[in-house]
């Protein structure tokens, strides 16, 4: 960003008779003022002050709970180092380009969003809803809900990989006691419970009967 020059001024002579240019600059908010250097003239002072003020606004931000949410929700789906990529980034999921270029629209969706600080930034249910698979973080994607809630989406979750771990290996050919042998966890204690339930589960995805017949 930088001042416009709109004339080049008759030069002025200083005290030791040294020739100084002159130029009229015009800045983007429309002022214009004389300078001797227009290429180091980047807004007026006005424009200099409020863009600094802007400036150390911003930079205050990044000690909240919500830069530290858009933060880690970044790293978890861009860089492969951070400890959860794994689940994030090395599955499709991602960050809308809006999001992802800077913090600023994220924070102006927080707070038409319902956000309130201790709330979970939640892209799954919206994601699936719309169809995104694998899920997105985007305006349309995302919610706040609170902690408890999300635990109780991802307890959700973990059941779902699990029983479907379960169904694609009985469809793999595995008996249910090998299958219950390895995958049972904690569900009852006797080989018939732990059989019993590997087959409810089963029985619920509708494949035990289809298989067995
Ligand atoms: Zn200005």
């Amino acid at each position: 960003m930088s001042v416009k020059v709109l004339k080049h001024l008759a030069t002025k002579r200083d005290s030791k008779n040294r020739s100084i240019p002159q130029y009229l600059v015009k800045c983007e908010c429309g002022k214009e003022w004389t300078v001797s250097a227009p290429n180091r003239t980047n807004n007026c002072k006005e424009c200099s002050n409020r863009l600094g003020a802007e400036k150390r606004k911003t930079h205050g931000d990044h000690n909240t709970a919500l830069y530290a949410i858009w933060r880690s929700m970044k790293a978890r789906c861009n860089s492969p180092k951070a400890q959860s990529y794994k689940n994030y980034g090395a599955k499709g999921v991602s960050v809308c380009k809006e999001w992802n270029s800077a913090f600023e629209p994220f924070r102006d969706w927080a707070k038409t969003s319902g956000y309130v600080k201790g709330m979970h930034l939640d892209k799954d249910e919206k994601s699936k809803k719309l169809g995104f698979s694998p899920a997105v973080y985007s305006p349309d994607t995302c919610q706040w809900i609170t902690q408890q809630a999300n635990n109780k989406i991802e307890l959700q979750m973990n059941t779902d990989s699990y029983e479907k771990t379960i169904v694609s290996e009985y469809e793999r050919g595995r008996t249910i006691t090998s299958i219950a042998n390895q995958y049972y966890n904690g569900r009852g204690k006797s080989t018939s419970a732990k059989t019993k339930y590997i087959e409810s589960v089963l029985k619920r995805h509708k494949v035990w009967k289809r298989i067995r017949a």
